[in-house]
């Protein structure tokens, strides 16, 4: 009788594997919510270093001057028009607004891995955004 018993209340086969499989759910379930939340705060507002200091906008070409410093190029065009000064080779010279220090515009390059690494950044916030975010409102 006890034989009996104890055989019909273990769980079949068939049972144990779906409890395992659940379990292993549950724990990959965890673990992704754990991921979302400490993404969190990285998706929802891009770095500082990702705005133009002049713009206040995202970059979208990001410029590199002479002293290291970079502006969207918009703001670099926009700042030499506002105040237009040439150097003895022809060169059209704007002064770094954070250093100061001067460059000509024929002299500054874009900073592609700059922009490709902030595509990056928008692209991981566009899909946290679609597929986080909006779903929880
Ligand atoms: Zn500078």
């Amino acid at each position: 009788m006890s034989v009996i018993n104890s055989v019909t209340r273990s769980p079949s086969i068939e049972n144990l594997i779906e409890m395992e499989v659940e379990r292993r759910l549950k724990e990959r379930q965890s673990a992704a919510e754990k991921a979302l939340e400490e993404l969190r705060p990285l998706c929802e507002e891009l770095p500082q270093s990702v705005i133009d200091p002049i713009s206040l906008e995202v970059f979208d070409s990001p410029m590199v001057t002479r002293c290291a410093h970079t502006f969207e190029r918009e703001s670099l065009i926009a700042m030499y028009h506002a105040d237009p000064r040439i150097n003895q080779f022809g060169e059209q010279i704007i002064n770094c607004p954070i250093c100061k220090k001067p460059s000509c515009l024929q002299k500054i390059y874009y900073d592609l891995a700059f922009k490709e690494n902030i595509d990056h950044l928008k692209k991981i916030k566009e899909v946290f955004n679609k597929h986080v975010i909006s779903k929880q409102t």
